[in-house]
């Protein structure tokens, strides 16, 4: 039997979109903000910043007006772009899923995108989550400008 590496999956986000996640993450703490990412594929092209109708310090809803309004725009383009994944803060916790995150998770294609504290730092981390199970995923800027 040979053994290959298996290949590690990732996303593509851009530094700019990095940035308004973090960016996002900051106004809104000290609670949880949220957004959804849209893109094609693997590949986010931008994010969009919606309402956390949790309004928690630990955990987030998207604002289910916001993801149907969301949707509904993006039929306009062509070709098609697609919400391929959620991002949201922890402001005062690591960016790994909680429980709640894991069991809340009900798109199993989608990237999980989530921004914490290592540290004094914030840091942007992405997983997949498929029927509770976690997977990290890597990131990368997919920009020729990165520096
Ligand atoms: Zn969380």
């Amino acid at each position: 039997m040979t053994s290959r590496p298996a290949a590690r999956p990732g996303i593509t986000l851009p530094g700019a979109v990095r940035r308004a996640i973090l960016d996002h993450a900051r106004r809104q703490a000290p609670l949880e903000c949220c957004g959804l990412l849209v893109g094609r594929g693997r590949k986010v092209g931008f994010a969009v910043a919606c309402v956390n109708v949790a309004q928690s310090r630990t955990r987030y809803r998207i604002a289910p007006r916001d993801h149907i309004d969301l949707r509904r725009a993006l039929r306009a383009f062509s070709p098609p772009l697609e919400i391929i994944g959620v991002y949201h803060s922890h402001p005062r916790s690591r960016p790994e899923p909680s429980l709640t995150d894991i069991a809340d998770a009900a798109y199993p294609d989608w990237a999980y995108v989530i921004v914490g504290r290592i540290g004094t730092r914030l840091a942007l981390r992405a997983y997949q989550i498929r029927q509770r199970r976690v997977r990290a995923l890597s990131m990368r800027a997919g920009s020729p400008s990165r520096p």
